[in-house]
């Protein structure tokens, strides 16, 4: 396995494979690697002749009074990782060899990153466009690995490669959870314990609205607040979103029918954590159509 710092090296190693005819499988992440990273690895590894995986805490996705300092790293395990899930090349750059000083061309996919994520975390989802495409650029992958726990984020990449023709395949891969359904994240290494207990009140409110829409309720309204009153029982539980929306367009939808996404954002204490889920009714008639 190659450990690439610089995005010359990077390109001229891609370059020089794909001319072979060799396909390559891309995850991109922030490191601090755990089994929803290594689930996308091992997807792109069946997948592809070749695997990259990026490690880069993105500072340009962060807020001015969000986590880019403090957001967990470990450099050597991740290596090790990687390389016990046969991955071929691992770019690990610096800040400054991915915004060298006068970088100032930005991408923003404008209504997707609006809702959701997007309304309390202004300038994310230009952050992440940004440099999802630069490392498609640098990398020149044939696909892309994404994982569905942060499903806007998903949506708003695979706008950008609608919108702007990029020749790569977005490939979409199913939540890693722990024993008890807390989704994964890096994130979750914040958590004390007392925190780590009620944080399992996201994927609880989440397999409530799916229970309730199994036994026929359909309406948004009554399904947010079945989600809002599980995760009001935690004490240091704060709603920052609970939402019920088009799993395409993410606009709120009034009525379930067919399939719409519920999506949440909750502080734990001071920590952030975002799911979804998928929700399918037996209402007749596709998707909502947007508003
Ligand atoms: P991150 O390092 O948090 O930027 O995540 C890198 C990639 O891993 C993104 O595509 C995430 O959606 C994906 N990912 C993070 N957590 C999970 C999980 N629990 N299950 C599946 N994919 C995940």
């Amino acid at each position: 396995m190659e450990v690439i710092s610089s995005v010359a090296h990077m390109k001229q190693w891609s370059r020089s494979r794909l001319v072979e005819g060799k396909s390559i499988g891309f995850v991109p992440t922030m490191g601090f690697l755990h089994e929803g990273h290594l689930s996308l690895m091992r997807r792109a590894r069946l997948e592809n002749a070749l695997v990259v995986v990026s490690i880069f805490v993105n500072p340009t996705q962060f807020g001015a009074n969000e986590d880019y300092a403090s957001y967990p790293r470990d450099p050597k395990n991740d290596l090790k990782k990687c390389q016990t899930a046969g991955v071929d090349a691992v770019l690990v750059p610096s800040a400054e060899e991915i915004y060298p000083p006068g970088a100032q061309t930005f991408v923003t996919v404008e209504k997707i990153s609006t809702p959701l994520c997007g309304a309390s975390r202004p300038g994310h989802f230009r952050g992440v466009a940004t440099i999802v495409l630069k490392l498609f650029n640098i990398v020149g992958p044939t696909r892309a690995y994404f994982g569905e726990k942060d499903y806007q984020q998903l949506q708003v990449i695979r706008t950008m490669v609608r919108d702007l023709n990029v020749d790569v395949e977005i490939v979409a891969c199913p939540t890693v959870r722990e024993s008890d359904g807390l989704a994964m994240s890096s994130r979750n290494s914040y958590l004390s314990p007392a925190e780590r207990r009620q944080a399992v009140c996201l994927c609880e409110a989440l397999r409530e609205a799916e229970s309730l829409v199994e036994h026929g309720e359909t309406t948004s309204q009554r399904l947010i607040q079945a989600m809002s009153s599980r995760i009001r029982r935690e004490p240091d539980a704060n709603i920052d979103y609970v939402r019920v929306v088009h799993p395409e367009t993410l606009e709120d939808v009034d009525i379930v029918r067919g399939k719409a996404l519920a999506a949440l954002a909750v502080r734990i204490g001071r920590t952030r954590l975002i799911d979804n889920r998928i929700l399918q009714t037996s209402l007749s008639g596709s998707w909502n159509p947007p508003a």
